[in-house]
């Protein structure tokens, strides 16, 4: 058995140069890392001591550090932004013991079918800020897309727009404190009633996130009233999968009901 060695770099250079060596891992919340087979590897790189932990706003910018925990952004957001996204997409999130290690840094690097956080980022078109083999800011997107962004690099922090928006994030459970099955987020943009801009994504998919490009143009230009949920429902073709899946059929149908009922939710006037 491998003797594993706890390292906790307290710089960012640090940091970077025991990320350069073989098999070690980045520790965040640990809370994937405890499940995972992790038998050859030989060091762990645990973050809290690089003063990752933050939350701040300059102007419509708000920067969380990737060692924030789901709690800490919900607490941080509740005061920052009471409707943001990211706080409606985490504060339901798991329950309260995982909500309180997982962290921002670690849900971005490992994204589980059940992640309530991906689909909020993806909408937010949200920046990570990275160290070690990758440098500088990139795309959330772009980072989930491309592995080699991935290799031997920390992210530091994520970067979100804190601009005016309605949105609503669905989260299908068996029972209140479980992992979802899918989740839905719609996030939208209006001026004067009509929408001028929407992201939709859907998480725990075949793909594991899909998003609907085509439904955000149909929504383009509309008023709430406008919208014809079966044309919605038309547009949601998804297959949701997984282990805990025993009906795709009837899942891929709840994934377009539940779909139609955020948009119109995310439009109420009451948000
Ligand atoms: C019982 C249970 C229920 C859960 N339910 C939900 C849920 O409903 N919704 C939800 O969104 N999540 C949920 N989660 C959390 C999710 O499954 C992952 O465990 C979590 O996203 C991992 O975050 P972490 O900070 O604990 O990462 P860790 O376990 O520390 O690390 C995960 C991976 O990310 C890498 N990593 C960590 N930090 C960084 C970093 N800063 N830079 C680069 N790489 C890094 C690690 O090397 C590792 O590969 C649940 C977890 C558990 C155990």
């Amino acid at each position: 058995m491998i003797n594993i060695k706890w390292t906790y770099p307290v710089s960012l250079s640090e940091a970077t140069s025991l990320l350069e060596k073989e098999n070690v891992v980045i520790h965040g919340g640990g809370t994937n890392l405890s499940g995972r087979d992790i038998s050859n590897v030989e060091g762990i790189i645990c973050l809290k001591k690089l003063g990752l932990d933050y939350v701040k706003k300059d102007k419509d910018i708000i920067e969380i550090g990737a060692m924030s925990s789901y709690a800490d952004v919900v607490k941080a957001l509740s005061s920052l932004s009471p409707e943001h996204i990211l706080l409606k997409a985490l504060k339901n999130a798991a329950n309260t013991p995982c909500r309180n290690r997982t962290t921002i840094g670690g849900s971005i690097a490992f994204v589980p079918t059940w992640s309530d956080r991906a689909g909020a980022l993806l909408a937010l078109d949200a920046t990570l800020v990275l160290a070690g083999k990758n440098e500088g800011e990139v795309k959330v997107a772009d980072y989930l897309k491309n592995k080699a962004l991935q290799e031997k690099t920390l992210i530091l922090a994520v970067k979100i727009k804190d601009t005016p928006h309605r949105s609503f994030h669905y989260r299908d459970v068996k029972t209140a404190n479980d992992m979802p099955l899918f989740t839905i987020t719609v996030l939208l943009e209006l001026e004067n009633d009509v929408i001028k801009s929407a992201g939709i994504f859907i998480v725990g998919t075949k793909q594991l996130i899909t998003g609907l490009p085509e439904l955000e143009s149909y929504l383009l230009g509309k008023s709430k009233d406008d919208i014809v949920d079966s044309e919605v429902q038309d547009l949601v073709n998804v297959s949701i999968v997984g282990s805990r899946i025993t009906d795709t059929d009837y899942m891929s149908i709840k994934a377009k009901i539940e779909t139609a009922r955020a948009i119109f939710s995310a439009l109420e006037d009451d948000q």
